[in-house]
């Protein structure tokens, strides 16, 4: 089970950067998570919430495109 973008967790301002914000649990800039799972901290309580309800980070995929490469050309 995978998202494309990740963006429903919930956010705060950075300290004294009305314009900037972080995740409120791990504090990672949202421009620095740009929407991806795997960017929040490993200890981030939202990265847990959807890796428990069975979400996969990006990097975390099983695909095998090697799988595809059976026709060979003579
Ligand atoms: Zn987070």
């Amino acid at each position: 089970m995978k998202k494309l973008y990740y963006i429903d967790y919930p956010q705060e301002h950075l300290k004294d950067q009305m314009h900037r914000y972080q995740c409120v649990y791990c504090k990672v800039e949202t421009t620095v998570i740009n929407g991806t799972l795997e960017r929040h901290l490993a200890s981030c309580q939202y990265r847990k919430n959807l890796e428990t309800a069975g979400y996969e980070t990006a990097v975390a995929s099983g695909e095998n495109p090697a799988s595809h490469d059976a026709d060979d050309f003579d």
